[in-house]
């Protein structure tokens, strides 16, 4: 018989009721160490105090008026992006699919609005993940996301990831935009070349193509920076943002520089919930915590010292790692045995983490876990390698 939820996961035999910081709590009591923080959403560990002010502070004034009027929180959030990014300007929504499908109708919208509706292809990259809407899985492609689901959006080239001259060989008169993770997430924390984002931005100037960046999962300083591309010294045209953002609390946005909105007027897009008073007002707590300098030069530190433990674990567990990949507190381990039997391994170990592609293992953490809380990770990591190495 079919479960009251529909069985579209395939979940770990765990729940917790509540959390405190990167700590977990099952119904008895058991406590996890949280290094996947609900797929890099929980950027401030669980109930912050800060965030959870934020939240009931607004929930016992106001919690939704819809967009039919001005939501001062969301004006306020819109500024703080504006004043930390390359954007002008802000469309808000309540997830990351959203905020992509935004970017994606953006645009088209633009080509059109400038007079070129014949351009409304876009190149996009095998391997990643854009969202589960009908338009992003036929963003992304691949058959794990779009098997049975056709016929899909028409619109997308899709190309090896990290392949400038595939991305060169796909542009045609049709081509408009080109749109990428800066290093897949789900695809298995992939970075880009050297180099290769700037080599793309300047594709995309040379065309007259719009770049499109989903920093849905590397956003938010997951990486050390604000956003991931500020290492590569460029800016997108538009960019999807969500996970992080909200701390917890759905929330997503589309960024971009007013040239790119120009389309987009009054009554051509819109949504009830997005930008909602509840969510803009943890969105305005967690940027405030986040962007500035301090904080970020603390993840980069905390990230360092998880990095040379990661590489100990490896160098002493050949046959469970391969490989440590990733950027800042975006972490993969390349596994050599099967990815899953770390997982679960870790499980045992009161130690959550996250599955992606590739056989890697990730580690998302909250942005301000401790040294000693990463030790303790990288003990209870260390436990799991033992326990898979003795079933080996
Ligand atoms: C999670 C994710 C999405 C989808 O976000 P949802 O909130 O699940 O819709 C899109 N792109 C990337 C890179 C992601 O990591």
């Amino acid at each position: 018989m079919i479960s009251p939820v529909l069985p579209t996961y395939a979940r770990a035999p765990l729940s917790f009721v509540k959390g405190q910081g990167p700590w977990l709590e099952t119904e008895d009591g058991t406590r996890y160490l949280d290094m996947g923080a609900g797929i890099a959403v929980n950027s401030l560990g669980h109930a912050n105090p800060i965030l959870v002010a934020a939240l009931t502070d607004q929930a016992r004034r106001l919690w939704h008026t819809s967009n039919l009027y001005n939501i001062p929180n969301q004006t306020a959030l819109a500024e703080r992006l504006v004043e930390h990014t390359f954007a002008d300007t802000v469309f808000f929504t309540n997830s990351g699919t959203e905020a992509t499908e935004a970017s994606v109708k953006m645009v088209r919208k633009y080509f059109d609005h400038i007079g070129q509706p014949e351009r409304y292809r876009i190149i996009t990259c095998e391997g990643s993940f854009h969202g589960r809407t009908l338009g992003m899985i036929s963003a992304a492609g691949g058959e794990k996301l779009t098997k049975g689901f056709g016929p899909l959006l028409e619109g997308f080239d899709n190309v090896p990831y990290g392949d400038l001259d595939a991305i060169k060989a796909a542009i045609t008169p049709e081509t408009a935009a080109v749109m990428l993770e800066p290093m897949l997430g789900e695809g298995g924390i992939v970075a880009l070349p050297e180099g290769m984002l700037k080599d793309i931005r300047a594709l995309c100037d040379e065309h007259g193509l719009l770049l499109v960046l989903d920093e849905i999962q590397t956003g938010v300083g997951r990486t050390g920076k604000l956003f991931a591309h500020e290492w590569a010294g460029i800016t997108p045209d538009i960019m999807a943002v969500a996970k992080g953002i909200g701390g917890g609390f759905p929330l997503g946005a589309c960024l971009a520089t007013e040239r790119a909105a120009q389309g987009m007027v009054a009554g051509t897009h819109g949504t009830t919930y997005g930008g909602n008073p509840m969510a803009c007002a943890v969105g305005c707590a967690v940027m405030d915590e986040i962007a500035t300098p301090e904080f970020l030069e603390n993840v980069n530190r905390t990230a360092g010292h998880l990095r040379q433990g990661l590489e100990g674990l490896v160098a002493s567990h050949p046959d469970v790692f391969d490989s440590v990949r990733g950027e800042g507190l975006m972490i993969g381990l390349k596994c050599n045995a099967t990815n899953m039997d770390v997982i679960n391994a870790g499980y045992a170990a009161h130690l959550l983490t996250v599955p992606a592609a590739d056989n890697v293992i990730r580690l998302l953490p909250p942005l301000n876990i401790t040294i000693e809380e990463i030790d303790e990770a990288l003990k209870r990591l260390d436990q799991a390698a033992v326990a898979v190495e003795g079933n080996l």
